[in-house]
């Protein structure tokens, strides 16, 4: 599955966030090396068209998708170079396909703060610097082993050289792979050094509670400021408050929501943002047994759906019948849409669009 890691300094309130998402216990205490093993945990994916199709079907089950998150702790200044748990922890954000990078905004006198205050710019920083020199490391190892294969003449190495050296470039001005532009070709090219800034990287800013519906702070504009020059996304939310909330019923939840003046939780807007950010897409399927949200990477065709469901549905694939979101709630059943004539046939080549609603049709 696709999976998105949380990092962010010591004490900044990556397990309590983590916690709170997954429900699941992995200890926060005031210890920067309490989670020293990554801890993983399947979310549901928060959809409200998941409960307006449930609605309108009354299906036996409803079955929600899911991304799985990962706590990753340890890092400190000093990781590249193997300080506190570096080299273990590097490896781990090598294997997630997106960063969530949390960052303490929060006072509070009785959480030591590693670097004594709060200071968002300094934190986000120290860690980018980790993972830009880590990279660095990467990208110099590969120069010298390309460098040795030029000799062979053979074109792709001369195009990966090129790659490389954009990258180190801006490695050595302390900015992230991410930053620089590359075709999809070129992404390619140096695909197997898995780079860390290259991945793709959300903010999140973790506030006090009094905070939550207000107007943000300068600690909070700062990661904005920051976040904007990598077109990086930012999400406010006070760890410490969805913690609370992960323990509430739906009820408990809206009104607990209303008084705070907010919509929708921090961990349903964190959620969404993620698999967003893992480049995912939503369709469905609505029958009378089962209605149900499945996950696609942007840009699948219909057997590539199909294949989530099934293995067999993908080799045998025939035609998939099609139908938008709205137009099945306009319709009021997959059956009525097909009446309606609302229903699209598609054929291989078709991409799988974000709320789709499909049949696939396929041999056994
Ligand atoms: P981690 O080391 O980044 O995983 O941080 P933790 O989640 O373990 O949090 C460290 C400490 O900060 C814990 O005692 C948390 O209860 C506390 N903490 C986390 N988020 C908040 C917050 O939003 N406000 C306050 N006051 N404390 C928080």
């Amino acid at each position: 599955g696709m999976k998105c890691g949380i990092v962010g300094l010591p004490n900044v309130g990556k397990s309590t966030l983590f916690n709170a998402i997954t429900e699941v216990g992995a200890g926060a205490e005031n210890y920067p090396f309490c989670t020293i093993d990554p801890n993983m945990g399947i979310v549901k994916v928060p959809d409200k068209r998941l409960e307006v199709l449930t609605e309108i079907i009354n299906p036996q089950e409803t079955t929600p998708t899911a991304i799985e998150f990962v706590d990753i702790a340890g890092l400190v200044k000093g990781a590249s170079d193997g300080e506190g748990l570096g080299n273990k922890f590097l490896s781990h954000i090598r294997e997630v396909d997106a960063i969530i990078h949390v960052v303490r905004c929060f006072e509070d006198s009785d959480i030591t703060h590693v670097e004594g205050d709060i200071d968002p710019l300094r934190d986000i920083g120290t860690i980018n610097t980790e993972l830009i020199l880590a990279d660095l490391e990467t990208v110099e190892n590969k120069i010298e082993k390309t460098e040795r294969m030029l000799k062979s003449g053979e074109k792709k190495y001369k195009e990966e050289m090129e790659v490389l050296e954009k990258i180190k470039t801006a490695l050595d001005n302390g900015q992230p792979a991410r930053n620089v532009e590359l075709s999809s070709k070129e992404k390619e090219r140096i695909r197997d050094c898995h780079l860390l800034t290259l991945k793709p990287t959300l903010y999140v800013a973790n506030v006090s509670e009094d905070e939550i519906g207000k107007e943000e702070s300068r600690h909070v504009q700062a990661i904005r400021n920051h976040a904007a020059s990598e077109e990086a996304e930012v999400i406010t939310v006070s760890a410490e408050v969805e913690a609370e909330v992960a323990e509430l019923s739906t009820t408990e939840e809206e009104l607990f929501l209303e008084e705070l003046g907010i919509e929708e939780s921090g961990l349903d807007k964190l959620i969404k943002a993620g698999y967003k950010l893992l480049g995912l897409i939503t369709f469905f399927t609505a029958g009378p047994k089962e209605v149900r949200a499945w996950t696609v990477k942007k840009g699948s065709t219909a057997p590539e759906a199909a294949g989530k469901i099934h293995t067999d549905m993908q080799k045998g694939f025939i035609r998939a019948e099609v139908v938008t979101y709205d137009k099945l709630v306009e319709a009021g059943s997959f059956a009525d849409a097909r009446d309606e004539g609302v229903l699209r046939v598609e054929g291989k080549d078709y991409i799988i669009q974000d709320g789709d609603v499909c049949y696939f049709r396929f041999n056994v």
